[in-house]
């Protein structure tokens, strides 16, 4: 089957984007490192979001939301 190897690829492609609250107006984002990662970039929430160019996250300001760690 020539379609087999093709197939397996279909819908297999990069996970959902998240939406990640943060309580900063200057974020990080590296993808979460590991196979999924990029190289580390930042963003700055002028509009109170930022969209991460490399894996899609959605950054909201939000210090209500955003988790301590
Ligand atoms: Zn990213």
């Amino acid at each position: 089957m020539d379609n087999a190897a093709k197939g397996a690829t279909d819908g297999n492609g990069l996970p959902p984007p998240e939406t990640i609250y943060v309580d900063q107006h200057r974020i990080s984002c590296d993808g979460g490192g590991g196979p999924l990662g990029h190289p580390k970039v930042w963003y700055s929430l002028e509009d109170g979001r930022a969209v991460c160019g490399y894996c899609g996250r959605l950054f909201i300001y939000d210090p209500e939301k955003a988790s301590r760690r």
